[in-house]
């Protein structure tokens, strides 16, 4: 099926992002909201982005003009009786999401698409509201909608082929890269760069390195930005959030950092309070000038360290230590079927503008090194070190999934090679 015509709920930051790509490609749009103002706002945002295209020579005013038109908003479901795809980006709450979709359920066309830009909800929970789960399924775009390049689409339990494959065309026509992605806690890429941005607290808090060598090392490792800008960017509050529930669903690997806690208590919460790891109270800084870190971070890390000493890990500093977590945490995506092998780095490069990628760098490195320096890692410290816990253990944080073990087992040296059976010799 080819879309025509669309609804997006919710005229958010993401919404109105989505509703824009869509009618850039000739679809017409109904862009619904609770309230007029927030209809009126998302507008709004979808009228500066066709400017600044024309400003940046992509569209001439004719054009922004026309798909700009295509764009219509509303506060109701009268004319969500000839959609052919809805796509809702209300509230990140399960009630509101269930409402919505029951009532989605009810007044659009049998035929309809209704997929949820959840960030972490349950897909199939959201479609079991439906009488058609058939036709319900994650498209989880990425912040600002309108820029960043990779869908993850996420089929839940009953979704057909066929639902899959309108959302994967629907997204090429959109200039997006889809990538399908299995239903789990946090999808693919949050699952991935989370375990990177806790390990990055636990260096921080152990003393290891300072807030911009880490981050220095990982802009060295290929990303755009390191973890404490991105925590800074993305909001302490939300991190603290998203790490938490991450920790709910997979357990020790996720353990949250003692630090992130502290600093939400602190009220640190990055650029929206004007201070998180970095200062962002003042002008932003000139070019070249360094960032300022917030003087609070170190008292920040006394307390916690003074409330959960932590056994700081006996290898130096070492820009693999934030690589590893995250490259572990993809082969335990392979190892559940989350994801295929080569949509790993499509989806960290395209998600997050990871430049190198966690396959590449497995098959630069070869996977024997990364589960011998995994294995390094889980047993170097790095611990809690609590009376009650003082003994040795494992660090949950470095296990190395059963996946990895068993392909270096088998001699098998670049990840890149995972799923290509040889052909057979008669
Ligand atoms: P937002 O707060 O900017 O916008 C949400 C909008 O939904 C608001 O305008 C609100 O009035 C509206 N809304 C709430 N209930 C509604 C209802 N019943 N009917 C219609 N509209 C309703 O939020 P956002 O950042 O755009 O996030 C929206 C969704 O996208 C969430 O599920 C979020 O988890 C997900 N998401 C967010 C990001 C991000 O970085 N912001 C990235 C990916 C996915």
């Amino acid at each position: 099926m080819r879309v025509l015509r669309a609804a997006v709920v919710g005229a958010g930051a993401m919404g109105s992002g989505i509703a824009c790509v869509l009618s850039q490609c000739g679809i017409e749009v109904l862009l619904k909201d609770v309230e007029q103002q927030a209809v009126d706002r998302g507008l709004g945002n979808i009228k500066r982005m066709y400017d600044s295209r024309v400003k940046k020579g992509v569209n001439t005013q004719e054009e922004a003009d026309k798909l700009l038109a295509l764009v219509k908003g509303t506060t109701s479901y009268d004319d969500f009786k000839n959609v052919d795809l809805v796509i809702e980006a209300a509230f990140e709450e399960i009630s509101v999401k269930l409402d919505i979709f029951k009532t989605l359920d009810e007044i659009c066309p049998k035929k309809a698409i209704l997929a949820t830009n959840t960030s972490a909800l349950s897909v199939s929970e959201i479609a079991a509201a439906t009488s058609r789960p058939e036709k319900v399924l994650g498209m989880h775009f990425f912040n600002p909608a309108q820029f960043m390049k990779l869908v993850e689409v996420i089929p839940g339990v009953h979704t057909s082929e066929e639902t899959v494959k309108t959302a994967m065309d629907l997204c090429l026509e959109m200039g997006k890269t889809p990538v399908k992605v299995d239903e789990c806690p946090g999808f693919l890429v949050n699952r991935v760069l989370f375990t990177y941005m806790n390990e990055a607290l636990y260096m921080l808090q152990e003393g290891t390195a300072t807030i911009e060598e880490i981050d220095a090392k990982a802009v060295e490792f290929g990303l755009p930005m390191g973890p404490f800008a991105l925590f800074d960017m993305t909001g302490i509050d939300v991190c603290a959030h998203v790490t938490e529930f991450l920790f709910k669903q997979y357990g020790e690997r996720f353990s949250p950092s003692p630090l992130l806690a502290k600093m939400v208590k602190a009220k640190q919460l990055g650029q929206k309070t004007g201070a998180g790891f970095f200062m962002h109270d003042k002008a932003v800084p000139a070019k070249g000038e360094a960032k300022q870190v917030n003087p609070k971070v170190a008292e920040l890390v006394k307390e916690a360290n003074k409330e959960t000493p932590l056994k700081k890990s006996s290898r130096s500093f070492d820009g693999l230590r934030l690589i590893l977590p995250m490259l572990n945490e993809a082969i335990y995506c392979l190892q559940e079927g989350v994801v295929d092998v080569q949509d790993i780095d499509l989806a960290m490069q395209n998600g997050c503008g990871f430049k190198k990628g966690l396959v590449a760098l497995a098959d630069e490195k070869g996977l024997s090194f990364c589960l011998d320096e995994l294995n390094a890692y889980a047993t170097s410290g790095g611990t809690y070190a609590s009376a009650a816990n003082s003994k040795e253990v494992l660090n949950e944080r470095f296990r190395p999934s059963w996946l990895l073990s068993k392909l270096v087992g088998a001699k098998m040296h670049k990840l890149s090679e995972y799923g290509k059976k040889p052909a057979c010799v008669s």
